[in-house]
């Protein structure tokens, strides 16, 4: 991958970090918040809980009436009011089923309309955090957050909101009838719950850790295969396919162990749940059979609790079988909002000071600047661009180059110092607003998905398609464009292959030419493009810098000569500066510079 002034992450940082460590958050806040996104569709949530209680009592009392048919009607031999009782029954049967469909239709509809709203949230917040913050996260990771932790976050609100709503309600009616019926029974009948809660307590504690931990691999291998394929062609420069392979085992076996134990133990819990249950059963049946035989309670009863203990452990085993899910998703929504209660770049005020007639004086006041605290990248760096001018960033790799360009472009603000636009503090310039005054042309040309004039468009979104063509002939790129298939509706696909690096240059030139900014941000191509597209660049830079301030990390000695003043950087500060003319003469670091790139020059 070619360097850019741009750079979305430091290639170190990326490496070194995950990601800050998952706050150990709380199960309630994490769950209070959701509730909160659901609070917002009142409505429909009312009809969801609405069908909710309808269907718990309809099942509720399905049992119910079987044990009157049998105590009253099949011990009766009545043969009149059993086929009534039928009837009865077979309604309620299907009135259940229409509850139970409708609370599915409505509940899909809120979880779908709130994971809707968090997507949107969490893709408008994520635009708005400083870029520091990309610097320290692997981008696989981050996308894993708003697809996959959001989508399990849908699916368990599609099912679990009804499965805790409807399993509280059950069991409430169910012991409420039971008691009615017979307390001695009730009791023999609840004699199973402190079991169900040791033993659900035991195994939910190690799943929702393993879970995480789960989630956690899962998302350091999707980073990992992120970067490994957009490194490909890196990899295979390096005959490093080895070394990646050994990698992705040791990450893939973590994630093989991890999900081994959380599935494990999650098996457990329905496998618990039903041993539980058949023990509940034999003891209603043992003890409602002693009953019924000093005439406590009648067979119809014992049926009615036999039914209503399933039904009673039933919303238990339900809600463990929730229980991946739903632990999946707290542990993703707790990922999300981390991300949401990450600080935006902070917010500007609209009072904020706005450019009118940009002039494009720049200049930098004892600016300092470090990515990581304590290691300072730029140190007290000073210098004035007149408008119009052209200033050349001149040094090794790692000097600092590109550090200014960022800060310039407010990508990051400086630590200390000031840089002022046509004398005004950028700090106090809305960043939209400021760069909308700056037009960059970068090494590595970004060009998105859609045709060639959509790509030159993005300049100045209200352009016509004239002017669209006017900038592309300024820059050069109107022959190539017309010698493609569809000319300026040929689409572009995966970042534009298909055309040449060079190619891309001048559409991003041309893009600049549309935009028309006051200021200029270059970074000059290291590699080597065809002689005869690098005299067409050449020429559409120079057309392009006429009349703005240019501010060019340069490579070729060429560019550097024309330069009004050159900038030397060395570790983050200028040690020379002047004209190709005076700085040759000082016989000092640049002249050394300039020698090693003449043969460059004369190559071109
Ligand atoms: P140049 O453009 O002259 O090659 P840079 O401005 O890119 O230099 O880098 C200056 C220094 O800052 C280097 O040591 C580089 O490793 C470091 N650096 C650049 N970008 C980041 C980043 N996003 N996070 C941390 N360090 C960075």
């Amino acid at each position: 991958m070619s360097r850019s002034a741009v750079k979305p992450a430091h290639p170190h940082s990326r490496h070194a970090q995950l990601g800050p460590k998952p706050k150990v958050k709380e199960l309630l806040p994490t769950l209070k918040r959701l509730a909160g996104y659901l609070a917002r569709r009142k409505g429909l949530l009312f009809l969801v809980v609405l069908m909710v209680a309808a269907s718990s009592a309809l099942g509720l009392l399905g049992p119910y009436l079987v044990g009157r048919a049998i105590d009253d009607f099949i011990m009766t031999k009545d043969r009149q009011g059993l086929v009534l009782l039928l009837v009865l029954l077979a309604v309620v049967y299907v009135f259940y089923s229409a509850t139970i469909f409708l609370q599915n239709y409505w509940m899909v509809g809120v979880a779908q309309k709130t994971v809707y709203e968090m997507r949107t949230e969490l893709f408008t917040h994520l635009h708005q955090l400083p870029l520091s913050f990309f610097d320290k996260r692997q981008h696989g990771e981050l996308m894993s957050r708003v697809t996959n932790d959001i989508e399990n976050i849908s699916s368990t609100l599609n099912s679990s909101v009804i499965q805790v709503a409807s399993s509280v309600l059950t069991l409430t009616g169910a012991i409420a009838v039971m008691l009615y019926l017979s307390p001695v029974l009730t009791a023999v009948t609840l004699l199973i719950v402190p079991l169900l809660y040791i033993g659900m307590n035991w195994i939910t504690s190690r799943t929702r850790r393993l879970f995480k931990e789960q989630q956690r691999h899962l998302g350091e291998l999707n980073g990992f295969i992120e970067e490994a394929v957009s490194s490909k062609h890196i990899v295979k420069m390096f005959s490093r396919e080895e070394k990646i392979a050994l990698a992705f085992n040791e990450r893939n076996a973590k994630l093989k162990e991890a999900g081994f134990w959380a599935q494990t133990y999650s098996g457990f819990i329905p496998k618990l749940m039903n041993m539980l249950n058949n023990i509940s059963f034999a003891l209603i049946a043992g003890a409602g059979g002693l009953l019924a035989l000093y005439g406590h309670v009648t067979v119809g009863v014992i049926v009615v609790f036999a039914e209503y203990s399933r039904q009673f452990t039933r919303p238990l085993n339900d809600l463990a079988n929730q229980f991946n899910t739903l632990l999946s998703a707290i542990a993703g929504a707790e990922r999300v909002f981390d991300i949401l209660d990450t600080e935006q770049e902070e917010k500007e005020k609209a009072a904020d000071v706005q450019l009118d007639n940009v002039r494009g004086k720049i200049e930098f006041r004892d600016v300092s600047f470090a990515y990581e605290k304590g290691n300072e990248t730029i140190k007290k760096v000073s210098f004035t661009a007149e408008s119009g001018d052209m200033v050349a960033l001149v040094g090794p790799t790692g000097s600092g180059k590109s550090t200014i360009i960022n800060l310039l472009a407010r990508f990051y603000d400086p630590d200390s110092g000031a840089i002022l636009v046509d004398s005004c503090n950028t700090a106090s310039i809305p960043r939209s607003e400021l760069r909308k005054h700056m037009g960059f042309v970068l090494q590595d040309a970004f060009l998105f998905e859609g045709t060639i004039k959509e790509n030159i468009r993005y300049g100045r979104l209200e352009a016509t398609d004239e002017e669209v063509i006017a900038a592309a002939k300024s820059a050069n790129a109107h022959s190539f464009i017309m010698k493609l298939p569809d000319g300026y509706e040929t689409k572009l696909q995966n970042e534009g292959t298909g055309i040449s690096q060079g190619q891309k240059q001048l559409l991003a030139i041309a893009r600049a030419m549309l935009a028309d900014p006051a200021i200029l941000i270059l970074d000059e191509a290291t590699s080597s493009i065809d002689t005869i597209t690098e005299m067409y660049i050449q020429e559409a830079l120079s057309s392009l810098m006429k009349g703005r301030t240019t501010i060019i990390i340069a490579h070729r000695l060429n560019t550097i000569r024309q330069a009004d003043q050159i900038l030397v950087l060395n570790q983050g500060q200028i040690t020379e500066r002047g004209t190709h003319d005076t700085l040759i003469q000082k016989q000092g670091q640049y002249a050394g510079y300039a020698q090693r790139l003449a043969p460059v020059a004369a190559e071109q």
